[in-house]
């Protein structure tokens, strides 16, 4: 299926429950594809080549036949139905996985990263042509054989399933005994139904908040442990040779392995965060360093992928998508009524308000008040002796007044948890 230039293709993990149900179909179609494997590596000639700039000579993989051509494929599809007990969609399928793991082991092979050794399938697994599903409601039908179908359950998802109730938003999704990956199309990369979210940004999560969506948590544990890891063994070899050029040369080895392995996790965030909302709002850099004291190691490394997470954004979003908030109090401020907590609020989870008696997830009150300075607009208030303030436009009612009315009802229906385990993964 061709989509359009300006969708996206995103691609979700779920479990389901089905496995037993699946095996049988799930053994055949590997089997099916190492058949096809051991077809193709039949047909290959090896060419004895000299290796450029080398003296040894390279056996080259050859085909004595074209393997690509439409004769070839239909031959090939029609001998392998024959005892094929499932549906006949299966077999097209597995010929076209065997020929991209085939394709694949063949450029390897010719760099000289693979043996000449004929590669198989290990791991249980299916993709399913988009003939032989369908979304019917919350399932997904798989159909094993005309007639005969596997109903796997989406009621666990997190993330939004195309509007229409057809299989036209989906690609197709490779299953195993205990997961689908699901690939969902998009429209378009910034929906204009989807909700604007303001997300706050700390060590271990990213906290996003809408009254569409509620609390969103997303988790970045992994992302900081790239950086403590790397940390830990930069300062051991520091230590252990300060200044050879050797211990420099590993030191700027680490630092690169960091940065490469840092990236990995900032776009994906990125591309959770984009998954559920139109238009973000973020802490604006410039300013945060002036009150979240960036002095710290922590700190620094937070701000640094913060700056990389919204540069991703912006990107994909464009300029208008991403709107830079002044993050002055949002982490001391109750969202409900605005009481300022003025003690140390470091290591305190909830935040405990002084005014109202309000007790929120310190982190779902910093969002929800990044939220609001998105939504009704602020300004900057200088006080006597240098103090500053945000003041909110909110129009007709008053903060407390919406909070009640919005926000609370939001949170009551609970928020989506999406951690990096069952969140998005990689593209198949
Ligand atoms: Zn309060």
């Amino acid at each position: 299926m061709l989509y359009g230039v300006t969708g996206v293709l995103r691609s979700y993990s779920l479990e389901h429950e089905c496995g037993e149900q699946l095996e049988p179909l799930l053994r055949a179609y590997r089997d099916l594809v190492n058949q096809i494997l051991e077809e193709l590596w039949d047909n290959i000639e090896w060419e004895k080549k000299k290796v450029e700039g080398k003296k040894q000579r390279r056996l080259k993989p050859k085909y004595s036949v074209n393997i690509h051509s439409k004769e070839y494929k239909k031959k090939l599809r029609d001998s392998l139905l024959q005892e094929w007990p499932y549906a006949a969609h299966w077999v097209d399928s597995a010929i076209k996985t065997a020929y991209s793991i085939f394709k694949s082991w063949r450029k390897n092979y010719v760099k000289g990263d693979r043996k000449g050794r004929r590669p198989t399938a290990r791991r249980l697994f299916a993709r399913a042509k988009q003939t032989l599903i369908k979304l019917e409601g919350e399932k997904l039908r798989l159909t094993v054989k005309p007639g005969e179908h596997v109903y796997l359950d989406l009621s666990a998802r997190y993330f939004p399933l195309p509007g229409e109730v057809s299989s036209s938003g989906l690609g197709e999704p490779v299953i195993t005994l205990e997961k689908v990956h699901l690939p969902v199309h998009y429209e378009e990369a910034t929906q204009e139904g989807n909700p604007s979210v303001a997300w706050d940004f700390n060590l271990l999560s990213l906290d996003g908040y809408s009254p569409e969506t509620g609390w969103i948590r997303i988790d970045t544990s992994k992302l900081s442990s790239v950086h403590t890891s790397s940390f830990e063994k930069r300062r051991s070899i520091q230590r252990r040779a300060s200044k050879s050029k050797k211990a420099r040369r590993v030191l700027s080895k680490y630092s690169n392995r960091e940065r490469n392995r840092a990236r990995k996790h900032q776009l994906e965030i990125a591309r959770v965060i984009q998954s559920v909302c139109g238009s973000v709002g973020l802490e604006e850099l410039s300013k945060q360093g002036m009150y979240k004291r960036p002095r710290t190691w922590n700190r620094r490394i937070l701000r640094s992928d913060w700056r990389s997470i919204t540069q991703i954004l912006v990107g994909r979003l464009g300029e208008a998508g991403v709107e830079e908030l002044d993050p002055y109090g949002s982490s001391s401020l109750c969202s409900r009524c605005g009481w300022e907590n003025n003690r140390d609020l470091n290591g305190a989870d909830v935040f405990v308000c002084g005014g109202c008696g309000l007790r929120l997830d310190r982190q779902l009150n910093a969002a929800i008040n990044l939220y609001m300075r998105l939504r009704f607009g602020y300004k900057e208030k200088w006080e006597g002796g240098g103090r500053k303030s945000i003041q909110l436009r909110v129009e007709g009612a008053s903060q407390r007044e919406w909070w009640d009315h919005t926000v609370l009802p939001s949170l009551l229906m609970g928020g989506c948890v999406l951690t990096r385990g069952g969140g998005a993964e990689g593209d198949q």
